[in-house]
């Protein structure tokens, strides 16, 4: 038989909001808007100060370095103060990440942090290089060299506050300034820090409103954010204008063209951002307040903005559990201590015969191993029979605000699932978004049907510029 869903939650919120720094901020602060990071020093130009932010994909190798340093030495030329953040080169965090796999089952946290925070520096250094020969001065810094101050957690640290002196001086000087992205310094530890995956967007966010940027660009390889991820839909269509609430939902879902916590942080700032490709000159997805966003393209007449997809989690079951007050809580409490967020959760109707039911609940892969670690060493004080883990799961996520306003978005989402022979497995929504678990192989055929259901489908084909996807 089908699970009933008895309880159904959505991701837990982050543990601490990342630059919330009313009481941290330095000399020469301007005082105003309380709890706001607003610049450390009073310009009075704030216009021409534009923040960049280059991928992955975008530098795989010495040539597209050297085709990036030219984009940028057009920025420059337009007579932009130009702040560069820089990701590592292709998939050189992941190449590092198995390396350290294979030296060691479980490296230290402090040491993989030292280890992956090298990708960020070479890409860096290597474009600093470049644009120097092309006669534009550059210089290139570390997170911690660019004042990043984060929390001590290694692998997914938040960003406590930006010192951005050593920034500010090197731009006085009018170089071109380079800042390794996903990167800091405890403030506690002095330990160099990883922001967590795909977080050089949010290095470059966080440092577009230390330096007063109107905006801040972040280019890829696909030409801004589209309705669906064009490698899984080619029919996927760009959205040239949205708001950061639904990509706030998009990003959550999965949609990695911009990291989660880079979008909280742009809303809260108010800084709009350009999310378009580096291997063209075409105008990408512009993400803004509401009230910014043009009429023409103001989604609430559109029912759905976009579909969503996540191949990154894992479900665990625990079997079992006495139906009795507190099981649950403790559980989770478990979970919570090891610093695992969870995603959805499902919890069956006990039977009365046994007075026990079974929990599911979802988290991201990489954390599978040690959740069920964590629950295996209070088996008998919660009481529960087995615990069961599948990682071959995937989330498909329908968004849009027009949901608020238009009903039978549900049916007809699930209506496709059922066309195509696609069961549901569990199922969370927010106000803007409804989720579902369903088979990690039919994860792509979902997407699509939500797609074509929901009339986003094109005559074009989106372009994939570069990289591998991973
Ligand atoms: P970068 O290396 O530039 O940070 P990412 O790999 O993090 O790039 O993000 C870009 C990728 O995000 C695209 O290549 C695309 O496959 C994926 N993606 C997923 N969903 C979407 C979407 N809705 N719109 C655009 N790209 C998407
Ligand atoms: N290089 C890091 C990663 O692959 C950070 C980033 O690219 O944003 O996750
Ligand atoms: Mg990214």
């Amino acid at each position: 038989m089908r699970p009933r869903w008895a309880i159904v939650a959505g991701r837990a919120p982050p543990q601490r909001p990342e630059l919330s720094f009313t009481d941290r901020r330095g000399a020469g602060s301007t005082g105003r808007h309380p709890g706001r990071l607003t610049p450390l020093i009073v310009r009075k130009d704030p216009m021409s100060r534009i923040v960049q932010k280059y991928g992955g994909s975008s530098v795989a190798d010495a040539e597209s370095i050297k085709r990036v340093a030219r984009k940028i030495a057009r920025a420059k030329q337009r007579g932009d103060a130009v702040t560069v953040v820089i990701s590592a080169m292709g998939d050189t965090t992941d190449e590092l990440m198995d390396l350290a796999y294979q030296v060691s089952p479980q490296p230290q946290t402090r040491e993989l942090d030292m280890l992956l925070t090298t990708g960020e520096r070479q890409s860096a250094a290597l474009l600093a290089m470049a644009l120097n020969d092309l006669g534009v001065k550059a210089r290139s810094y570390t997170g911690s060299q660019a004042g990043v101050i984060t929390t001590e957690r290694h692998g997914d640290a938040r960003i406590v506050t930006i010192t951005p002196g050593r920034i500010e001086k090197s731009l006085a000087q009018g170089n071109v300034t380079i800042v390794a992205g996903f990167q800091g310094v405890s403030q506690d530890t002095k330990d160099v820090t990883t922001l967590g995956r795909g977080a050089s967007d949010t290095t470059a966010i966080a440092l577009a409103a230390v330096l007063g940027a109107k905006y801040c660009e972040i280019y890829t390889d696909v030409d801004g954010v589209f309705t669906a991820d064009p490698r899984i839909v080619p029919t996927a269509k760009r959205i040239p204008e949205i708001t950061y609430e639904e990509m706030m939902e998009m990003a959550a879902a999965g949609t990695k063209v911009l990291h989660l916590r880079a979008v909280e942080y742009a809303r809260r700032e108010g800084i709009a951002v350009h999310v378009r490709s580096s291997f063209s000159d075409n105008p990408g997805t512009w993400v803004k307040g509401h009230a910014d966003i043009a009429k023409g393209n103001q989604m609430e007449e559109a029912m759905i903005t976009g579909i969503a997809s996540d191949a990154s989690e894992a479900k665990i079951t625990v079997v079992g559990v006495p139906d009795e007050v507190g099981r649950a809580a403790r559980t989770f409490d478990v979970m919570a201590a090891a610093e695992i967020n969870i995603d959805m959760i499902v919890q069956n109707v006990s039977a009365v015969s046994t007075g026990r039911t079974d929990i599911s609940f979802t988290l991201p892969m990489s954390d599978g191993q040690r959740a069920v670690q964590a629950l295996n060493a209070v088996k008998d004080e919660i009481g529960f029979e087995e615990l069961l883990y599948d990682d071959q799961i995937g989330k498909v996520s329908v968004i849009g605000i027009g949901m608020r306003t238009h009903p039978g978005v549900t049916a007809a989402f699930f209506d496709a699932l059922a066309a195509n022979d696609i069961n549901i497995d569990m199922i969370s929504t927010s106000e803007i978004r409804i989720s579902v678990i369903v088979e990690a192989p039919k994860l792509a055929t979902a997407v699509q049907a939500a797609h074509t259901t929901f009339g986003l489908d094109t005559n074009g084909e989106a372009v994939v510029y570069a990289g591998t996807g991973r």
